[in-house]
C-alpha cells in the first residue's frame, strides 16, 4: 500500500501537536460541512455566508492577530488553516484571507484602540464582514496610479471614486478603502468605509468562470463622508495597501498547496483505478512523471512556506521572500491542477471531481494579490538592483 505523499517525505510531522489541532478542526468543517453545499454555490455564484458563524468559531478570522477575540495563531498554524480551507475550494480560502489578513490586519496595524475595539471582535466572531478596496478599473498592478480621491472637510473626508474586483464586496458591511488625499501615491490613507454610509455602494459582478463560490462587487464612492473616527491613523502612502498584501500572500502561498493536494490527491486515486490497456494507468510511466512532477511541487512549496513561517514568527519574513513564496506555490498548484485534469482524461472536466474547479479557480489566484509577472519583477529586482517595473 502506498503512503501517502506527506508522510512519505515526514511533513505532517513538521506540525506541533496544536497546530495538528486547529488543522484536523479545520479540515473537519472543510469537508464535512463546507464541501457538501460548494457545488449549490457554484452554481449560484454565491458565497455561502450562512456558514460564516462556523467559520468564526474555528478561529480562523484574523487567526494570527492578537487580542480583540483573534486566536493568536503562530505563522505555520495559521498557514495550515489556509491550507485545508483551500483544499476543498479557493473561494473559501479568499474569504478567510481577505476578512483576516487584508481587512482585520490593518485595523489592528494601523488603526486606533478605538478603532481595534470597535471593530475586531466583531469581525472575529464573523459578524461583520469587511472588504478591501485597493483595485480600481484603470488600476490594478499600478495601485499608486489610483484614481480615487478623499477630500478633506470639517469632521472628516469626502471620498469619490470606484473600486472593481473586490472579493466580499457585495455582503460586506466595512470596506478598508484606499484612497488619496492629494496627487501621488504618497497621500494614500486607509478609510473605513461602513455599509449604510450615504454614497456607499457595492454592486455585485456577475459572470465569472473563475472563484465562482465567492462573492465579488464593485465600490462606488460618489460624495460618501467619511468620520475622521474612521481614518486609519497609522500608516500614509502605499505602505498601507501593500503590508496588507504581505500578510494575504503568504497565506495564499500556504492556502494554494491544499488546492494542489487536493487535485494531487484525485489523480493518485483516479490513476490507482483507471484501467487502459488491461493495467492500472497508475503503471504508465508517463502518468507515473506527472503524478511525481506533481509531488515534487509540492513537497518543495511546504518546505518552504514553512521556512517563511519560521522567519514570520521571529519578525524577520520579507516582502521579496513572500512574492517568491506566492510566485511558486501558485504556479505549482496550477501546473499540478492543470496536470491532475489530463490524469483524469475526459472524467476531469466533469464537477464529480474537484480538478477542473481548482484549475479555474487558481486563474484568478494566479492574478490577485500581485499578478505573476508582477511578482517576477519584485524579484528580479531584488535579484540585480535594476527595476524593471516602468
Ligand atoms: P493589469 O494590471 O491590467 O495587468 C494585465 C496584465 O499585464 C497582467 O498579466 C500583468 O501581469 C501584466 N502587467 C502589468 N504591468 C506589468 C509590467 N510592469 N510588466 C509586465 N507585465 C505587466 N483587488 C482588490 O483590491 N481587492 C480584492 O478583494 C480583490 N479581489 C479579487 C478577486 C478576483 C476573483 C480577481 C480576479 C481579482 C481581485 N482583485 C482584488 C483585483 C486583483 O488584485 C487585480 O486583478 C490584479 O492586481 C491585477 O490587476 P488587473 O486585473 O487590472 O491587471
Amino acid at each position: 500500500m502506498a503512503q501517502h505523499l506527506l508522510d512519505l517525505f515526514a511533513i505532517e510531522s513538521l506540525w506541533t501537536e496544536e497546530q495538528r489541532l486547529v488543522r484536523d478542526s479545520v479540515r473537519r468543517f472543510a469537508r464535512e460541512r463546507y464541501a457538501p453545499v460548494l457545488q449549490k454555490a457554484w452554481d449560484d455564484e454565491r458565497f455561502p455566508d450562512e456558514l460564516v458563524p462556523e467559520i468564526a468559531q474555528l478561529g480562523v478570522l484574523g487567526a494570527q492577530l492578537h487580542g480583540y477575540g483573534c486566536a493568536g495563531m503562530d505563522a505555520a498554524g495559521y498557514g495550515l488553516t489556509m491550507r485545508e480551507l483551500e483544499y476543498v475550494d479557493s473561494g473559501l480560502r479568499s474569504f478567510a484571507s481577505v476578512q483576516g489578513a487584508l481587512c482585520m490586519y490593518p485595523i489592528h496595524a494601523f488603526g486606533s484602540e478605538e478603532q481595534r475595539e470597535r471593530f475586531l471582535p466583531r469581525m472575529a466572531r464573523g459578524e461583520l464582514i469587511g472588504c478591501f478596496g485597493l483595485t480600481e478599473p484603470d488600476s490594478g498592478s499600478d495601485p499608486g496610479s489610483m484614481r480615487t480621491r478623499a477630500k478633506k472637510v470639517d469632521g472628516g473626508y469626502v471620498l469619490d471614486g470606484a473600486k472593481m474586483w473586490i472579493t466580499n464586496a457585495p455582503v460586506a458591511g466595512i470596506a478598508v478603502v484606499w484612497a488619496k488625499t492629494g496627487e501621488d501615491a504618497s497621500s494614500i490613507r486607509g478609510f473605513l468605509v461602513e455599509r449604510g454610509f450615504a454614497g456607499f455602494s457595492t454592486p455585485r459582478m456577475h459572470g465569472k468562470h473563475s472563484l465562482r463560490a465567492s462573492w465579488t462587487g464593485e465600490i462606488a464612492l460618489e460624495g460618501c463622508f467619511v468620520p475622521d473616527a474612521n481614518v486609519l491613523p497609522g500608516v500614509q502612502g502605499l505602505k498601507g495597501p501593500l503590508s496588507c498584501l504581505t500578510q494575504a500572500r503568504f497565506g495564499i502561498a500556504w492556502g494554494v498547496l491544499g488546492a494542489a493536494l487536493s487535485c494531487f490527491d484525485t489523480a493518485v486515486a483516479y490513476s490507482q483505478e483507471r484501467k487502459q490497456f488491461g493495467k492500472p494507468i497508475a503503471g504508465f510511466q508517463l502518468t507515473q512523471q506527472k503524478l511525481v512532477e506533481m509531488a515534487s511541487g509540492i513537497i518543495n512549496g511546504h518546505l518552504l512556506v514553512n521556512h517563511l513561517s519560521g522567519l514570520k514568527d521571529r519578525g524577520t519574513l520579507t516582502p521579496t521572500q513572500v512574492s517568491l513564496a506566492k510566485r511558486d506555490c501558485v504556479r505549482t498548484a496550477i501546473e499540478t491542477a492543470r496536470s491532475a485534469r489530463t490524469v483524469l482524461g475526459a472524467n476531469g472536466i466533469m464537477a464529480d471531481y474537484p480538478v477542473m474547479r481548482h484549475a479555474q479557480n487558481l486563474e484568478s489566484v494566479l492574478t490577485y494579490e500581485g499578478t505573476h509577472e508582477v511578482h517576477t519583477l519584485a524579484l528580479g529586482r531584488a535579484i540585480t538592483g535594476v527595476d524593471a517595473f516602468s
